[in-house]
């Protein structure tokens, strides 16, 4: 039988970064981190090309280490963060090994049973630090199915080069959809369609605002304060760059969500009609949760209720990163690095150890 680790992360993006740097911080646990893909960068790695973050670099830090400022660009890129990440990885040492998928989790006595594509693993606690990337949405819209030309989602689109000439309707009002019709709208005859009327934030709220926002939401929970709101109260859509470029042309704008998809293209309730080449949705995410199922701790909407970080029902199991529920803001750079300290200080408290073992 393996030798029983301590603390196992199943995912090495930022989230199980964020993690791994708090452990090696607190010390005194033994900890590995489980990565499904190759090369660290987490998602970061798969993204389009022309993609911004929403903050500036200095505002895109995890715990420790400030990301450097990238030559030339206010908001970094994608491979900007693979970067980081990657250098984060080695200056903190952190133990990830990668390529192993994790396939379940499973209860086995005092401790959790981890099964991998490559053998099985056991901890006394698991940090599930899955995220989004791979589980895509795509919602259920009248005759999907029968469109003939080409489909994809968000995670599916590299570069406006491809859709060149083409005829392209991109659904979605949130940041991934305004970034990729923004990329489209010199290259393809667009078309752009969002559920609801288009919310830019000002030119000068980016990320930044985003994060004290949903701070002081959290300042305000814990001391029993009124809730004036999650951070989409105060729009949508950041206005990196790229969008604000685009917008200013007076070419991004968005039409009313259509009722249904036909073999050429879409249609609105009122009949009108729109012919189309290809169909991307940038429709959003669910969290990633596959491999905790065997635990039948499933909350409502796909997610796992959680008090902190903590799985209610099993507090040897901790999950972030994958959005607000599991923290303000646990779902960005900036962010994770506190739900990640918490989630380090409950499990040293389970586990019985004040983290200074030698
Ligand atoms: P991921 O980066 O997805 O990492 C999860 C890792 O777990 C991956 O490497 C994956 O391969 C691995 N994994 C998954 N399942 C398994 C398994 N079963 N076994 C082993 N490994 C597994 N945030 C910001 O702060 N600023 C931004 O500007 C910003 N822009 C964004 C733009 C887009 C289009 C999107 C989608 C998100 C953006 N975010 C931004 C939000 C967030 O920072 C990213 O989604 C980020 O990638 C989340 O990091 P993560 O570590 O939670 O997940």
């Amino acid at each position: 039988m393996s030798e029983v680790l301590d603390v196992m992360v199943v995912g090495g993006g930022q989230a199980g970064l964020a993690v791994g740097y708090h452990l090696r911080r607190l010390g005194g646990l033994d900890f590995l981190v489980l990565d499904a893909q190759p090369t660290p960068g987490g998602a970061w790695q798969h993204t389009w090309e022309s993609l911004r973050l929403f903050s500036p670099a200095a505002y895109s830090s995890l715990p420790g280490r400030i990301m450097p400022p990238q030559q030339g660009e206010e908001y970094p890129t994608a491979a900007h963060v693979v970067d980081y990440l990657t250098d984060y990885e080695h200056r903190y040492e952190l133990p990830v090994q990668r390529s192993v998928r994790v396939e379940a989790v499973r209860r086995d006595g005092d401790h959790l049973r981890v099964e991998t594509d490559s053998g099985v693993r056991r901890a006394r606690a698991v940090v599930s630090t899955t995220g989004t990337w791979t589980r895509p949405f795509l919602p259920a819209v009248a005759g999907r199915n029968s469109f003939s030309g080409r489909q994809l989602h968000t995670v599916e689109y590299r570069t406006p080069e491809e859709f060149a000439g083409m005829r392209v309707i991109v659904v979605g009002g949130g940041n991934s959809g305004a970034q990729i019709a923004a990329d489209l709208v010199h290259h393809a005859e667009l078309t752009w369609v969002t559920r609801r009327p288009t919310r830019f934030l000002a030119d000068d709220i980016d990320g930044r605002a985003l994060f004290d926002h949903a701070t002081a939401r959290r300042r305000a929970f814990d001391q029993g304060l009124a809730d004036g709101g999650g951070v989409a109260s105060l729009g949508d859509i950041v206005a990196v760059p790229p969008v604000r470029r685009a917008r200013d042309t007076g070419l991004l704008k968005a039409r009313p969500m259509f009722a249904s998809v036909t073999a050429n293209g879409v249609e609105w309730a009122d009949g009108t009609q729109a012919e189309a080449d290809a169909i991307i949705w940038c429709t959003g995410f669910r969290p990633a949760l596959a491999h905790l199922a065997p635990l039948g701790l499933r909350g409502s909407r796909g997610r796992i209720s959680i008090r902190g970080t903590e799985a209610v029902g099993e507090p040897r199991l901790h999950l972030l990163g994958y959005g607000d529920w599991t923290g303000p803001a646990s779902a960005t750079l900036v962010g994770v690095g506190r739900p990640a300290r918490e989630a380090v200080r409950d499990i040293a408290a389970l586990l019985g150890r004040d983290g200074r073992r030698g």
